[in-house]
C-alpha cells in the first residue's frame, strides 16, 4: 500500500533530481507489509525499542530542549520503524527496495571499534564533533580507496536525500580518512558518517539497518558506541533438526551458576530480573556450512549482552562465552565455529561471504546485476572467486584449531576513541588476519 505525500516535495536541492519531472513522491512502508496485517508503515522485525513516529517526534523535541547539545551524537538514538519516499524521477535507480516483512536479520558482531579502525585521528575528531542525529554507513562489499569513497560519498547522499526529504537540506557526509595504506582484499575503513539527519529518519535508517537499491545498497550502524547480540557460532552433533535442544542448551546453560557464562552472569548482573531477561533473550539460528563438499550445520547464539553499550566489559563477556563448556545430553558438546573472516557484503561476523543472508533476498539478482551477479561484486570489491574460495578453504583448515582472534578487546584499548589501525606484529598491514576485534 503506498500513499501520496504531496507535503513531501520541497524545491529541489542541486544534483538532487533536477530536472525530473514534478510528480508526487511515493511513500512506502520500509519493509512490505504483509498481507493479513492491517498496519501500514510499521513492522515487527523483532526489535523491542520500536517507537511510533508520533512519539518520536515529541521525543525530539524533548532531545532539543536537552542543556547539552554537545551531547546529541554520543546519545543512543532509539530505532524506530517508518516510511520513506520513492520519487518517481529520472533516478529512479536509487529508490529504496522495502525489505519482506520476515527478513529478520540484523549485522551480527560488528561493534563500535570496527567502524573507526585504521580511521584518522583526524577523521575521527570529525565524526566526534558531528552535533546533528548522524548515523555511519557501510556501502555493501565496501573495500577503501578514494575514488570507491568519493563514488559511495555521492551516491549516499542522493540515496538519503531522496529517500529522506525531511533531512536533505541539513544532510552532510563525512568519509572516513584511513590511518594506512593498507592493501589486501578488503582493506579498512569503511564508514562515511551522515550527519544532519532528522531524529526520526536517522531512527528509521538504524531500525531497518539494511537498505538497498539498485544504483547503491549500505548498511546503517549508531554513531554511539554499540555491541551485538552475538556470542559466537558453535558446532554440535545436531542437525537443523535440532533446533529445540541446541536452544535449550544455550539458555540452561546461561542459567547454571556453575557454567563459566553463568557465573559471569550472576557476578555481574545482580538484578534478578534483568539476568533472567537476558537469559529469555537467548536464541540460536542454523548455519549451513559447505566446505570441500561436506555440508554442516553451525549455530549462531544470540544473547542480549549485559553491556550493550560499554565495549571492554562486552569483550569480558565474550570472553565467558568462549570459556564456556556448552553440552546438552542430546547434542554432545559444542565446539566453536566461528568464521575467520567476516562477511565482504555486509561485514557481519557470525557468517561468511558466501552465506550472507542479504544474498536470499527475492530481489538480490535484480538489484546487483540481473545478468552477471559475481561480476558486479567482483568489480565492486576487486576481489576474485579464487580469493573467497580460499577463505573458505582456509576456514575449513582452522576449524581444527581453536584461534583466539578477538581475545584483544577485553584488554585492549578501545575505550574511547580506537582512532588507530594497530598493525599485528612483523606483519604487513596489509593482512586482514589479526585486525579484527570481536
Ligand atoms: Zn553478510
Amino acid at each position: 500500500m503506498a500513499l501520496p505525500d504531496l507535503s513531501l516535495m520541497p524545491n529541489p536541492l542541486p544534483g538532487f533530481g533536477s530536472g525530473a519531472p514534478a510528480k508526487p513522491a511515493i511513500r512506502v512502508p520500509a519493509t512490505q507489509t504483509p498481507p493479513t496485517t492491517p498496519g501500514i508503515n510499521m513492522d515487527s522485525s523483532g526489535l523491542t525499542e520500536e517507537v511510533q513516529p508520533s512519539q518520536l517526534r515529541v521525543s525530539e523535541k524533548e532531545f532539543s530542549a536537552t542543556p547539552e547539545p554537545q551531547q546529541t551524537r554520543e546519545a543512543k538514538i532509539t530505532p524506530a520503524s517508518g516510511p520513506f519516499d520513492t520519487p518517481d524521477d529520472t533516478e529512479v535507480s536509487y529508490n529504496a527496495r522495502p525489505l519482506p516483512a520476515d527478513f529478520d536479520y540484523k549485522v551480527l558482531g560488528m561493534h563500535s571499534p570496527h567502524l573507526r579502525l585504521n580511521v584518522t585521528d583526524e577523521a575521527c575528531e570529525a565524526w566526534n564533533q558531528a552535533n546533528e542525529h548522524a548515523v555511519i554507513i557501510i556501502p555493501l562489499y565496501m573495500a577503501f580507496s578514494l575514488t570507491k569513497m568519493q563514488e559511495a560519498k555521492d551516491h549516499a547522499s542522493t540515496f538519503i536525500k531522496r529517500a529522506f526529504p525531511d533531512s536533505a537540506e541539513t544532510l552532510s557526509t563525512i568519509p572516513a580518512a584511513n590511518a594506512i595504506d593498507a592493501q589486501g582484499d578488503d582493506p579498512l575503513p569503511w564508514g562515511i558518517m551522515i550527519d544532519g539527519l532528522t531524529l526520526c529518519d536517522a531512527a528509521m535508517l538504524l531500525y531497518h539497518q539494511f537498505w538497498l537499491s539498485k544504483a547503491f545498497s549500505f548498511v546503517a550502524h549508531p554513531a554511539s558506541e554499540f555491541t551485538s547480540d552475538w556470542i559466537g557460532n558453535w558446532a554440535f552433533a545436531a542437525t537443523a533438526r535440532d533446533r529445540t535442544a541446541v536452544q535449550t542448551c544455550l539458555k540452561t546453560t546461561l542459567n547454571r551458576p556453575s557454567s563459566k557464562i553463568g557465573k559471569y552472569l550472576v557476578e555481574n548482573v545482580p538484578d534478578n530480573y534483568e539476568r533472567l531477561t537476558i537469559i529469555d533473550s537467548a536464541r540460536v539460528r542454523p548455519l549451513t556450512v559447505t566446505t570441500h563438499g561436506t555440508t554442516a550445520t553451525h549455530w549462531t547464539f544470540l544473547v542480549k549482552s549485559p553491556h550493550p553499550e560499554d565495549i571492554v566489559k562486552h569483550g569480558h563477556w565474550i570472553e565467558a562465552a568462549e570459556a564456556t563448556v556448552w553440552y546438552h545430553p542430546a547434542i554432545a558438546k559444542g565446539a566453536k565455529r566461528n568464521p575467520p573472516k567476516p562477511c565482504r557484503c555486509c561485514k557481519g561476523r557470525d557468517h561468511s561471504t558466501l552465506q550472507c543472508p542479504l544474498t536470499e533476498l527475492p530481489f538480490w539478482k535484480e538489484i546487483t546485476n540481473p545478468d552477471k551477479p559475481d561480476d558486479a561484486v567482483r568489480a565492486n570489491t576487486d576481489i576474485s572467486l579464487a580469493t573467497e574460495l580460499s577463505g573458505h578453504q582456509s576456514m575449513a583448515r582452522e576449524e581444527t584449531h581453536t584461534h583466539h582472534r578477538g581475545r584483544g578487546m577485553g584488554r585492549g584499548n578501545y575505550r574511547g576513541r580506537p582512532a588507530r589501525l594497530r598493525g599485528p606484529r612483523g606483519r604487513h598491514p596489509s593482512s586482514t588476519r589479526g585486525r579484527y576485534i570481536m
